[in-house]
């Protein structure tokens, strides 16, 4: 079956034609600037050029229309017609305690997802739109949604409840999700597969170093812990979020600088994490790196502070599980910066940690990075988030 994966953001869509038998990505895109001027469609088949096209797309149905448009393009297209196309999973960012599981979509469905949008304000109704959009035109294939959260509602009371009141879960359903869910999931099953060894035997944390960043504690096939909570602010320093922090800091700060709540919101989103702490010099890890290499101490600040944390992550999970078999890096900086892997690979001497340098070298591969001898295998999985919901789809569909 091919499956048609969408992403669907506030101004911007990704898509993945994605064949179920072969598992390959037949093509792929992205529309940008959705509902802004200046919209445009990248369309990239398997075997043909990339190309992108500047066109009013003034809502998310146009987009979806340009999208199907481009998959059935008599030149460019991978499908002779809509009807080839058997399913469409969707990416649900929220599913509150409601969604343990991906499903089908119905009328049902979407009114539950409504209802957990005032959990990702920014993320569920662009989700929903995405939906609604594609429902409209393609109203006779099946749909299916897949959510970040999904994989974490196995944590258990103690992993998820915050040390405030309790009423406060009951009414509003405060409590620690996580997010990454499609990621830790596919990555930690995918250790298991490429070590030849039972899922349900090993004790993985799973490293998701992305613009946004997770860790999380699979004990046995299920999240026993994670470091997003509420919202993806929680955790780990980012790229641009501050993740945890003395929440007082946000009072002092408003005093200070006489901030309201939303700017100060807004800071510690967008201008905090390696970004603020390198003095703004950048959120992308390349660009930390190089000036590492230079020797530059705004990067190296950032840097080590960053490492730090994720080490740290690592270590309390390892006491929740009382133990690891396996450390797992993804994500584009847990798959591409070898020098994020050694830092943090640096803290873990306690678990008999060898880092294989040759291996850490290596790019694009689901691969060990400790040598033979190491107690704890450490790995880097390259992460794929559109296959993992082209997978759900197809289990839920047929
Ligand atoms: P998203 O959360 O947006 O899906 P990604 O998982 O694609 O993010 O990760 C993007 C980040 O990965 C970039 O901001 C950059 O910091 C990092 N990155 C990508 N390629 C490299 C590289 N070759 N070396 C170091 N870092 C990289």
């Amino acid at each position: 079956m091919k499956v048609l994966v969408i992403n669907c953001g506030s101004s911007s869509l990704k898509f993945q034609l994605i064949d179920s038998e072969s598992e390959k990505c037949l093509a792929k895109g992205l529309c940008e600037r959705i509902g802004i001027e200046g919209s445009m469609i990248t369309y990239a088949p398997e075997d043909g050029e990339k190309e992108k096209t500047v066109t009013p797309m003034p809502d998310h149905t146009e987009a979806i229309r340009l999208v199907l448009e481009a998959l059935t393009n008599q030149k460019t297209g991978v499908v002779g017609s809509l009807d080839e196309i058997g399913a469409v999973g969707h990416r649900i960012v929220h599913g509150g305690e409601k969604f343990a599981q991906s499903v089908v979509i119905d009328a049902e469905v979407l009114a539950a997802v409504e209802a957990c949008n005032d959990l990702a304000p920014l993320h569920n109704p662009a989700n929903l739109i995405g939906i609604d959009a594609c429902r409209k035109l393609m109203p006779n294939t099946p749909m299916v949604g897949v959510f970040d959260t999904a994989f974490h509602q196995t944590m258990p009371e103690e992993a998820y409840m915050y040390g405030l009141p309790y009423e406060y879960y009951q009414k509003y359903k405060i409590r620690r999700y996580g997010f990454h869910g499609t990621s830790h999931s596919y990555v930690s099953k995918r250790a298991a597969e490429v070590l030849g060894k039972p899922y349900e035997e090993l004790k993985i944390i799973v490293c998701h170093l992305g613009n946004g960043a997770s860790v999380s504690a699979v004990k046995g096939g299920k999240c026993v812990d994670t470091s997003m909570g509420l919202t993806p602010l929680e955790g780990l320093m980012m790229g641009t979020r501050s993740g945890d922090m003395d929440p007082a800091i946000i009072e002092f700060l408003a005093h200070k600088e006489g901030k309201g709540i939303d700017e100060i919101m807004a800071v510690l989103n967008k201008k905090s994490g390696v970004l603020g702490l390198s003095d703004n010099l950048s959120s992308d890890f390349r660009d930390l790196e190089d000036g590492y290499n230079a020797g530059d101490e705004n990067a190296i600040r950032a840097l080590k502070a960053y490492c730090y944390r994720v080490a740290k992550c690592i270590g309390s999970y390892v006491a929740a599980m009382n133990g690891v078999d396996v450390i797992c890096f993804t994500a584009g900086i847990g798959e591409n910066a070898p020098l994020v892997r050694t830092f943090v690979c640096s803290y873990l001497g306690y678990l008999g940690v060898e880092l294989d340098q040759a291996a850490n070298a290596k790019r694009g591969e689901d691969i060990a990075i400790t040598t033979p001898q190491s107690r704890t295998t450490v790995m880097v999985i390259p992460t794929n988030e559109e296959l993992a919901i082209a997978r759900e789809t197809v289990r839920l569909v047929k």
